[in-house]
């Protein structure tokens, strides 16, 4: 039995209290050694930006602007950032005026500022299920309930969320807000149809709802798509997260919000409480990143890059994958949402993974309730191409041997812990 010897418990806030580290944080140290393949960690091919031209933007911002870029700046962001954000923005078609934005420290803190916004205990926010482990930690940190809606290969099912948003009426309760993260989700690789993002729309404004749009993916689309955004719908009723971490690169961590108003001054108000302003450095890189070099290019290069590892990913695992296993086909971005046969618990197995030189991340660490025992996130974004058919085959044998030990168990009787809110099924293959 493990004592917890921690001589600091009884001091601690109750939003620390129920705080440990997530599978992704232990899965890092072991998956990052040269032997394991990886498909762990959400993070982009950064080896495939152009070195040279960043090295010349960061040693530019130096040269001519050296002392101002090392002083502090505003709480806000520098206003010729948040004008160059717009451009990134509208090559979505996403619609903002630079006195919208707030920039941030990555989509993380934007998250973290959100929900400090918003939240009080007990609160309830509703959310994809699966969603992003790093928006249940901001939302669970302010000690709110999150309750998830089911997703199919459409994204959040809208007739759930109705369900949903009726039983918390019946309850004399509401949501605080609607947590989404539309284009190609993570973890599940989907993303939401245009019917059901108008019909989102129409039951925002029914229900009096304000969503909070993560939108990390949008520009990562295989096909070059851009689906039309929560923001242009209903810009009253969405606080928008961007972030420049997937189409430029996570070391800058610089992010934005465009909210309304009265939110974005709270915002401004809580960021400033937190860490007093951006790095004027980083955002001034990010500027001359975007106002000298061909960034569209670069989101067009790692897009390519991206589609051929999820190619060669989905026909591994077409090849590789015991009958029962399932997946979903992503159109842009980084993930493949697995689920295996019942009997099969992923968090149990990924000790198993690990010795025999693989990584994923166990579903559920993507649930706040618990579920997700059957399903697994593959990140096909960061591995070497070359890795991903040996990564898959060593996923693809271990599945195997487990299925004949549940078999040899429990016959066809095999326990099904959390099926209820298993995630998308379809791209059924193996
Ligand atoms: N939202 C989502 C859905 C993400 O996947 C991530 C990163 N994996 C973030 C927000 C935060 O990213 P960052 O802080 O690097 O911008």
């Amino acid at each position: 039995m493990r004592l917890d010897t921690d001589p600091y418990l009884s001091r601690y806030a109750l939003r620390v209290t129920g705080m440990s580290a997530s599978e992704i944080r232990a899965l890092f140290a072991v998956a990052s050694r040269p032997e394991v393949v990886s498909f762990a960690g959400g993070m982009p091919a950064t080896s495939a930006i152009d070195m040279e031209a960043v090295e010349a933007v960061v040693a530019g911002v130096i040269r001519d602007e050296g002392a101002l870029a090392l002083q502090y700046g505003g709480g806000q962001g520098r206003p010729e950032l948040r004008e160059l954000l717009l451009d990134v923005m509208r090559h979505e078609g996403v619609p903002a005026h630079a006195d919208d934005l707030i920039v941030t420290v990555g989509g993380q803190q934007a998250l973290e500022l959100v929900a400090k916004c918003f939240l009080d205990d007990g609160d309830i926010v509703l959310a994809e299920g699966p969603t992003y482990v790093g928006g249940i930690g901001a939302m669970s940190s302010h000690r709110a309930e999150v309750r998830h809606v089911p997703m199919d290969d459409d994204g959040m099912s809208i007739d759930l969320l109705e369900e949903a948003l009726a039983q918390l009426a019946a309850e004399g309760r509401r949501a605080k807000y609607v947590y989404t993260i539309p284009n190609h989700q993570n973890p599940a690789g989907v993303s939401l149809s245009v019917p059901r993002r108008e019909r989102l729309a129409e039951l925002a404004v029914e229900h009096d709802l304000l969503v909070v749009e993560d939108n990390p993916y949008g520009l990562l689309d295989f096909g070059g798509r851009c689906l039309p955004s929560l923001r242009s719908m209903i810009p009253d009723r969405v606080v928008y997260i961007g972030t420049m971490s997937k189409t430029f690169a996570p070391g800058v961590r610089t992010g934005w919000i465009a909210a309304p108003g009265p939110i974005r001054d709270k915002l401004v108000l809580l960021r400033e409480a937190a860490d007093l302003c951006p790095s004027n450095l980083t955002q001034m890189i990010v500027e001359r990143w975007l106002a000298t070099q061909p960034w569209r290019d670069q989101i067009k290069r790692f897009t390519e890059l991206y589609r051929e590892k999820a190619d060669v990913m989905l026909a591994s695992l077409e090849q590789e994958m015991p009958p029962g296993v399932s997946w979903t086909v992503p159109a842009g971005a980084f993930y493949i949402w697995l689920t295996v046969p019942a009997g099969i618990d992923t968090s149990d197995l990924l000790a198993k993974a690990v010795g025999r030189r693989v990584a994923y991340v166990p579903g559920r660490g993507f649930y706040a309730d618990g579920s997700g025992g059957e399903q697994m996130r593959l990140c096909f974004s960061y591995p070497e191409l070359s890795r991903i058919p040996e990564g898959v085959s060593r996923l693809g044998e271990l599945l195997h041997d487990e299925l004949e030990l549940v078999q040899a168990l429990f016959g066809d009787d095999a326990p099904s812990p959390d099926r209820r809110l298993s995630g998308p099924t379809s791209g059924v293959g193996g």
